[in-house]
């Protein structure tokens, strides 16, 4: 019988990973390199909320399509204003014109070049209606701030296809609205690429050990803040980071959240039936940046794996992580509990 739930267990995830993706670009060889070469240069600044604010790439797309997303995005930014702080460095951002003239792939309209936004980070967008592609939207910074390192343009490419907008229901308007903060988070910095330019908000410094480290094929974000979470969480002590999806291929693999391990998290690299959560691991990873800090906020509560229960989740999870030592815990089932 406990064989049994642990192969639907599997199959139920395995079914998650393939379904609709939520995915990530990645920074060119160029933009990666200029990043992990930059220094971050601590200001005494104070801690202003988020601004953010979204421009379609061009004009041509269908009206109604524009103002769905309109709307999206508008809740969208209401939501990081109010729950992340930055550091502003200046009050209005420019896109220069030594910036590219075109991100990930995606040609900047002229009439932004050299315009001023009253913003603190600027996504472009890009709609687009592709059934034969599986995804539901992009998303990716792009160019960050020579002083505190965190983006301040992204660029986002939406599949309307998905959005099922002649059948809108309040249940659908929120899964879309999901998929955007999803996005959003990946344009805040919630990318591989990012992972190892991470520091330290208080001191400038980067973190004592290496932020990122791999582990046959999974890799883990090992900064302080989410690594106390994951041990809070799955009440093992000697638990070493958050571990990365494995799965998906590019644009999912090492920039999500491990579906076997954080189920429903907001972070999880697919779409699925129900309600995600946004809960510490992204918060706490959104703080472990150096970028942001949170204000007033009340995270989900994440139960899937809370303090090491079941025994079927320990079984999932030992068949895709290597382990040396097993973290004794007393809780139901069985009390086994790998460390890596
Ligand atoms: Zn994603």
């Amino acid at each position: 019988m406990k064989q049994l739930i642990s192969y639907l267990l599997i199959i139920l995830m395995f079914s998650c990973i393939r379904g609709e993706s939520q995915l990530n670009y990645k920074l060119s060889k160029g933009s990666k390199r200029k990043l992990e070469e930059s220094n971050p240069k601590i200001t005494s600044l104070s801690w202003e909320p988020l601004r953010i604010h979204y421009e379609f790439l061009n004009n041509n797309y269908d009206t109604k399509s524009i103002e769905f997303l309109k709307t999206v995005f508008d809740k969208t930014a209401t939501f990081f204003q109010k729950h992340l702080l930055i550091q502003r460095t200046d009050s209005t951002i420019t896109y220069r014109n030594i910036y590219p003239k075109s991100l990930f792939g995606f040609s900047i309209n002229e009439a932004y070049l050299n315009k001023e936004f009253e913003a603190d980070l600027v996504f472009f967008i890009n709609i687009e209606n592709n059934p034969s592609e599986t995804y539901l939207a992009y998303c990716g910074p792009a160019i960050f701030d020579i002083e505190t390192l965190r983006p301040i343009f992204g660029l986002i490419s939406w599949n309307m296809h998905y959005s099922k907008l002649d059948k809108m229901t309040n249940s659908i308007f929120e899964a879309n609205l999901e998929t955007a903060i999803h996005e959003v988070i990946h344009g805040l910095g919630f990318i591989d690429d990012y992972f190892t330019s991470f520091y330290d908000s208080y001191t400038g410094n980067s973190y004592n050990t290496s932020n990122i480290f791999y582990s046959f094929s999974a890799s883990y974000l090992s900064t302080p803040r989410v690594t106390n979470f994951v041990q809070y969480h799955f009440n093992c002590t000697t638990l070493l980071g958050l571990q990365m999806e494995n799965n998906g291929g590019q644009g999912t693999q090492g920039s999500h959240l491990e579906r076997t391990l954080f189920y429903n998290e907001m972070m999880t690299g697919s779409d699925m039936t129900g309600n995600f959560l946004i809960t510490d691991f992204t918060f706490e990873l959104l703080q472990d940046t150096g970028f942001y800090r949170v204000a007033d906020y009340s995270p989900d509560q994440p139960i899937w794996g809370k303090r090491g229960w079941g025994w079927g989740w320990v079984w999932v999870w030992s068949l895709h992580t290597p382990f040396t030592t097993w973290c004794q815990y007393q809780g139901w089932g069985r009390q086994e509990f790998f460390q890596f």
